[in-house]
Parts: structure tokens; sequence; C-alpha cells
């Protein structure tokens, strides 16, 4: 391990147990009682669909006059996480298949985008369109058995087959050129494998590897379609900024579409919240890591690690998040006083379950006699360490974020959250957000009181969990030496 070599904060190093300790309020309610679930949709006019199959339709109308711009999402459970061993990047290449270019074409014809996204839990396909019931041959209605057509039976929408997965394959060995010379992102893998557990979801690439994708055959493709697209789990999205006829109507289209999909007798998919929140032990550990990114490019990023106990969507969860928000402020200036590079991120990776991380992220340019204005990095622990110190309190006190410090922030959150109504996008999202992740609706205006509800003591406890605490440092970048240190 590198970190020996380089000093180390003074603290001790975080343990399950220390956490235990920490700052832990009430556990907020946040979803809408199923007894009161008819009340809430007619209070908001959202409107819910459950096809027998499984299928959920969801969705809402803003009102807006005169605008008939509408987004559909359509989401399945199943994500990178879930590839076969030798088939890594298989759903990611799956979702490639759902925008075929003869459905980019018709879509363009209609005026119509369609885009898709895979991640480590999910897959989805989104079409932005406009619904105009004078013109009902042109904008979404007449691309909605296309789309579902495009995500259901992928390949047999496709003359070619061989040849389009060939096609995407180039373009999917692109990006993942592109993403290896990425600095920011190999950064983050690197980080991700060291933080969290190797079963962690969070830990693995939806992307997949050279070899796993060049490997993939379109018989492949097709046998992994038939394995994960089943109506159960799918969670259909609708968000019109006009009329509610019109959201009315596509809902109407969707359910006549999606109910004829066979039913499928498979165990609705749920996240395991339990091993999403699985951390590596290294990170309880704490103490100093450089790794080698391999990229000659003179860039190095310090990354630090909180593990902390977080109630998901509990007040802890928000105080949190206010301390985030004033850390980073406070770092970017301090940072940038220092000349040491910029305050790249600043904030919480939160997954799921008990365990979060806070963490914050500097990048800045190596020294070099070509870039004398860059900073060395066997300086830089040191000084980083010494900012987070006087920043917690643990060093120099004129620096140190203070209770009035706080105080002032957290009223300003509130005053900004307040302000803002809850908007009927922002209804629907939390509202099918709960469904897909917890198969229970959750109540926008609910979770903007226990946001608003946070106290300033909930955040000054936090600074001081994380005063008491001696992170996980990581220095990733250009850092030919760091290998050998390393093994
Ligand atoms: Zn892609």
């Amino acid at each position: 391990m590198a970190g020996e070599k380089m000093s180390a904060p003074q603290k001790s190093p975080a343990s399950p147990d220390a956490l235990e300790s920490a700052y832990k309020p009430r556990i907020a309610d946040i979803f809408v009682p199923n007894n009161q679930i008819r009340e809430f949709k007619r209070k908001h006019s959202l409107q819910l669909v459950n096809l027998r199959n499984g299928v959920r339709i969801i969705g809402i109308s803003q009102g807006t006059p005169d605008s008939l711009d509408t987004r559909i999402e359509y989401t399945m459970p199943y994500g990178g996480a879930e590839d076969p061993k030798g088939q890594e990047g298989i759903t990611h290449f799956l979702e490639h298949m759902f925008v075929p270019k003869i459905l980019r074409q018709q879509a363009g014809l209609l005026g119509v985008r369609v885009n898709a996204h895979t991640s480590a839990m999910e897959v989805a396909q989104v079409a932005d369109g406009l619904v105009n019931p004078e013109v009902p041959e042109y904008g979404l209605k007449p691309l909605l058995p296309s789309l579902r057509d495009a995500l259901f039976y992928p390949l047999q929408q496709i003359d070619n087959p061989e040849a389009a997965v060939n096609g995407e394959r180039g373009a999917i060995l692109g990006e993942i050129t592109r993403k290896k010379a990425d600095h920011s992102r190999t950064v983050w893998d690197i980080a991700d494998a060291r933080v969290y557990a190797l079963d962690n979801p969070s830990a693995i690439d939806a992307i997949g590897t050279e070899e796993s994708v060049s490997a993939i055959t379109a018989e492949d493709i097709a046998r992994h379609a038939e394995n994960v697209l089943i109506p159960d789990g799918l969670t259909i999205r609708v968000f019109t900024e006009g009329k509610a006829t019109s959201r009315r109507q596509v809902i109407q289209e969707l359910s006549h579409l999606f109910k004829l999909l066979p039913r499928e007798w498979k165990k609705s998919k749920r996240p395991d919240w339990e091993k999403l929140a699985k951390l590596h032990p290294d990170v309880y550990k704490g103490g100093m890591h450089q790794i080698d990114t391999g990229l000659r490019n003179n860039q190095v990023s310090a990354l630090i690690f909180w593990p902390v106990n977080n109630e998901l969507f509990g007040q802890s969860h928000f105080a949190l998040r206010y301390f985030t928000g004033l850390m980073r402020q406070r770092l970017h200036l301090m940072v940038r006083d220092q000349g040491l590079g910029y305050v790249d991120n600043a904030g919480m990776r939160e997954p799921g379950g008990e365990n979060a991380l806070f963490y914050t992220q500097i990048d800045f340019r190596k020294w070099s006699a070509e870039n004398p204005y860059g900073f060395k990095p066997e300086e830089f622990p040191e000084k980083f360490s010494q900012i987070m110190d006087d920043l917690l309190g643990n060093g120099n006190e004129a620096e140190k974020i203070t209770d009035a410090d706080i105080e002032e922030y957290t009223k300003s959150q509130k005053i900004g959250m307040r302000a803002r109504p809850t908007s009927r996008e922002q209804i629907l999202n939390w509202a099918e957000y709960g469904l897909r992740k917890f198969g229970q609706m959750v109540d926008a205006e609910k979770v903007n009181d226990i946001y608003t509800s946070v106290t300033p003591q909930a955040v000054i406890q936090w600074r001081d969990t994380l005063a008491k605490q001696q992170p996980m440092m990581l220095l990733v970048g250009d850092l030919p030496d760091a290998n050998k240190a390393e093994k």
C-alpha cells in the first residue's frame, strides 16, 4: 500500500461500530399510505394504471396552456449488474438495439427524439415529442407501437440483425475507448472499485469490456432480450405539459399496446438495498493511497471519503446534504485561494441502505518543468488534510465551518426550497421513483417537509461526526511511481 509513506491524519479510523453512535433521528415516512392512494391520486390528478401482466403506467399533466410537449420513459428493472459472466455489457448492448436506425428515422419524421440509457440497476428508453389531438398523425402517438416493439422485440424489427449488431458494436467499442482516455471517468472507476464491496452493483460498470463486447453475438442479445424483457416490472412514466386529455389518450393507447404482452410469472424485481449499502472494508480503515490511472496527462484527482450512517430520506440524510453544500462552497474558496486546483465535486454517494459515502474531490495539475504552476503530488495529501482539519475544526480555528455558518446556510436552504412550489413533474417523479424502487408511491410533499425541517443542530452534528473520523483518501492520476509502491 502506498499510504504508509505519506503522512496520515492523526484521528482514529472509522469503524462501523463507531458510526453507530452518529446522529440518528426518526425514520421519516415518505410513502403515501395504502388507504390514501385514491385520495392522493385525485388530489394531484395523477393517473396510475396497473396492467395484469405487471406493467405499471403512471402519468401526470402540467396543464400548461398551449404546450404539447410530452415525455414517455420506459424503465426496466434490469441493469449491467446482472450481466452474465463473460457477457459484461450485454444489457448496454441490448439498450443500443432499443434505438435502431429505422426507429430513429421514423421518429425523426414525426419530430420525436428517442434515447436510451443503462445503469447498473436499470435500462430505459425515453421518447420526447408532441401530442396534438388536432394533428394525430404527427408526434408521439403514431410512434407508440414502434417504441414498444423496439423495446420488446428489438432484433425482430431489423432486416439484418448481424449487421446492425456489428454496427452498434463499433459504436460501443468507441465509447469504451473514449471512456478509457477520460481522466475523470477513469478516476471514478478506480475509486468505485476501492470504496464499494465487490458484489455492490454500484461497483459494476454497465458498459462492459473490450473483450466481452467483442464476443457478444446477435444470438446472445436475442437470448438476453428474451430473459430480461418481460412485462412484469416495467414502469412507464408519462408527463405531458399540456392538457390532461392528451395524457389520458396516451395512457389509454399504452395500456392497449402493453396489455397484449404475455403475463410472466417471474417475481417482481426490487433493488437489494443491503447489497447496495455494502462498502469495501478498506474504506473503514482510512489512510491514504496513491493509484496510477496510466494516463500520462499530468492530471491528478484527490478524493476523500467518509463512510457515514445514512438514513435514506430521513432528516439526517438531508442534514448531511446541507453540510455537503456548505462544505463545497467553503472548500472551493480555500482550494482556489491556495492555488491547489479546483473542486470538481463534493457530494454524497448514497446508493441505498444505511451506508453512504460523503466525499469531496479536488482536481489539480501536476508540477513539472513545463508546468511550473502545477502542484507536487507528494505535498498534496498533507495540504489537503490540513484544509479538511481546518474546515472541520481540528486545525486552524479561523477557517472552521462554525455553528453560525451552518445556521445561516440551513436557513438559506429552507428559504430556497419553500419559495419553489413542488411542481407537478416533481410529484410524478417522486411517485414513480417510489413505485419502481419500493413498490409504494412516494409523496413529494412529504419529502419536501422533511427537507425543510432540518435543524442547524443536525447539520452541526454531522460536522462533528466527520471531524472525529479518519477518512479514506485516494490520490488518483498520472502517478507512474504509485503502482510500484501499491504492490
Ligand atoms: Zn452506449
